[in-house]
Parts: C-alpha cells; sequence; structure tokens
C-alpha cells in the first residue's frame, strides 16, 4: 500500500483517484470543490482539507487540474512547500510545455523527482483505467513514474526528458484535430456526391484514407461503429478540450517557430465552431459544420 495524495477530483480526476483506492492505495485526495471531494470520498479516498494536508505525508503526488496557471500555482505555492523530499511528484493534467518545464525545474531545484505525465482517454477511459500516460520526466525516475500510473493505466510510453509528455499531447491532440476535420470533409463531400455514408465507410476505412476519426469514430451516425455520432454527439471529447489542445500547440508552434498551417486551420474553425455554442458537444460534431447544417 502506497500514500497518494490526489489534487483535482474533476471529470478526469475523480476516476483517477478511485482507481488508486480500488488498488488498495491510501488516497489523501484534495479539490477546491466539495461536491467533486464528496464524491471522491465516495470511491474510497479520504479526504484532505488542503494541498498541505493531502500531501504532508504522501510518498507519490498525483495532480489532475485545468491548465498551466493552476499547476504552477499548486505546485510552486503549496506541494514543494509541504510534501517530503522523497515523493515523486507526477503532473496529468495538459498544459503548456512552458508550464510543465518550469515546475519541473522549480521542483529540481527544491530536491524533488518530477514528471509530466498527460492522459490520452477521455472520462470513461479514466473511470475504467484504461488511459495512455505520454510521460516526460528523467530516465532514473521512469520506472517509479509507470508503476504508480499503472492502476490508471492501459499504456505508459516515456517520452523523454521534462514536458516531453506535454509536447506528446499537443502534437497528437492537433494531429487528431486536423484528421477529424479531413474525415468530416470528406463525408461532406461524399454526401453532396451522392455517395451514401456507409459504403463510403466501408471503402475508405479498408483504402489509403483510413485513420482513427474514419474506422474508430466515424463522424456520421450509422455509418460505422457506435460513436458519440450515434448518441447525438454527446460524451466522448468536448469540443472547448479539443479547442483548448489546438491552442495550446499553436502556441507551442509559435514559440519554436514551426510552422503548422493545418492545425492553424483546425484551431479557427474548433473556436467558430465553439463560438457558436457547441463547445459542449463531441468534437466530431463538426460535422454539422462542414455540411452547413450547424443548428443541427
Ligand atoms: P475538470 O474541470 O472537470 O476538473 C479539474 C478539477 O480541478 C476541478 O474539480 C477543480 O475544482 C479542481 N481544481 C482547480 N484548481 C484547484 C486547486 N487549486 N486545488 C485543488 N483543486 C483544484 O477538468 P477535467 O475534465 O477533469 O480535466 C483535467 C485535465 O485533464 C485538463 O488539463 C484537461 O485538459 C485534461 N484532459 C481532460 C480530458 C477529458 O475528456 N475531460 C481528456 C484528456 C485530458
Amino acid at each position: 500500500m502506497t500514500r497518494i495524495a490526489f489534487i483535482g477530483l474533476g471529470n478526469m480526476g475523480g476516476g483517477m483517484a478511485a482507481n488508486q483506492a480500488r488498488a488498495g492505495h491510501d488516497v489523501a485526495a484534495f479539490d477546491l470543490s466539495a461536491k467533486a471531494l464528496e464524491k471522491a470520498v465516495g470511491a474510497g479516498c479520504v479526504a484532505a482539507g488542503s494541498v498541505a494536508e493531502a500531501v504532508k505525508d504522501a510518498q507519490i503526488v498525483i495532480t489532475m487540474l485545468p491548465a498551466g496557471p493552476h499547476v504552477r500555482s499548486v505546485y510552486g505555492d503549496q506541494v514543494l512547500a509541504n510534501a517530503r523530499k522523497s515523493a515523486l511528484l507526477i503532473d496529468c493534467s495538459t498544459i503548456d510545455v512552458d508550464s510543465a518545464r518550469a515546475v519541473a525545474e522549480q521542483a529540481r531545484a527544491a530536491g524533488f523527482r518530477f514528471a509530466d505525465a498527460p492522459v490520452s482517454g477521455g472520462i470513461m477511459a479514466a473511470e475504467a483505467g484504461s488511459l495512455a500516460f505520454m510521460v516526460g520526466c528523467d530516465d532514473a525516475d521512469f520506472a517509479a513514474v509507470e508503476a504508480a500510473l499503472k492502476p490508471m493505466a492501459r499504456a505508459v510510453i516515456h517520452a523523454g526528458g521534462h514536458g516531453a509528455g506535454q509536447a506528446a499531447k499537443i502534437c497528437n491532440n492537433m494531429l487528431l484535430g486536423v484528421s477529424m476535420l479531413g474525415t468530416c470533409e470528406a463525408f461532406a463531400l461524399a454526401e453532396k456526391l451522392g455517395l451514401a455514408a456507409d459504403r463510403f465507410f466501408e471503402i475508405a476505412s479498408q483504402s489509403s484514407g483510413q485513420c482513427w476519426s474514419v474506422s474508430t469514430y466515424c463522424p456520421v451516425p450509422g455509418a460505422g461503429p457506435s460513436t458519440p455520432a450515434d448518441r447525438g454527439y454527446e460524451g466522448g471529447f468536448a469540443t472547448a478540450l479539443m479547442l483548448k489542445d489546438l491552442k495550446l500547440a499553436q502556441e507551442a508552434a509559435a514559440r519554436a517557430g514551426a510552422s503548422t498551417p493545418m492545425g492553424a486551420q483546425a484551431e479557427a474553425l474548433y473556436a467558430l465552431f465553439d463560438a457558436n455554442g457547441f463547445g459542449g458537444k463531441d468534437f466530431s460534431a463538426i460535422l454539422q459544420l462542414l455540411r452547413g447544417r450547424i443548428s443541427e
């Protein structure tokens, strides 16, 4: 049994902390939201009154917070000042690469081991313990990070040094945003050309246009395997979260001097879709924008 502090018990963190408790670990949980904390206690965690209280005896600290500023503040102001130096610190939030590297440097200077370990997979994968983790940490620390993440994971991959996990996450999600838009555009054109969606699905999923957005996550209802499209685009991966990741990718590209014209176009289209009130819909719903049926 390991003593784990889990900070941030929202849509993702709630299920992840529950899986650590289910694996038999002693989980001290904290969230600013009393409701989220109550749910975690129902799942076997012990409520802490503050970040400081949660981390003070922890061997492992895991955070799952909204964005870079939250992570900088929780580590800078609270975790580093109150955790034991021997504690392994793992941030699973999706944040900008610069914040991940800055927090890693602060942690290293204070004598801690730190990893950025963002995830692929949504709320259902968080609950099922089947997330894929992309880890940025020192080589020497990876085995310990992998063991700590195991109860929440189907895969734990070492991406490289500090910040590499976040870099992998935003590059992967930029590719996903672009491939989903290409998929939607192709299905919208097929429709205009009188091609049945299920026929086009069968062909594209076995031809060179094949990709995850076509074969596994088809944006057209009834055309492929069951996806959020078959449930009115509810659940799945929200447009607002895709937009967040595309913005992170564009900010990183600007700082790195990388040319990402497709990523920029994807960000602009998802921003337009979000601004029309569809931020809560699954990101594959952008098909409706490309079909010119945004009100459906
Ligand atoms: P969420 O908003 O549901 O949860 C975040 C939680 O952090 C909230 O409960 C909030 O109260 C808590 N929090 C904020 N500041 C805090 C503080 N100072 N101290 C303690 N608790 C604090 O968000 P989520 O959907 O769980 O996402 C978390 C992270 O995971 C984000 O970075 C997101 O981009 C990433 N992510 C989400 C998904 C998804 O499908 N939801 C998938 C992959 C990655």
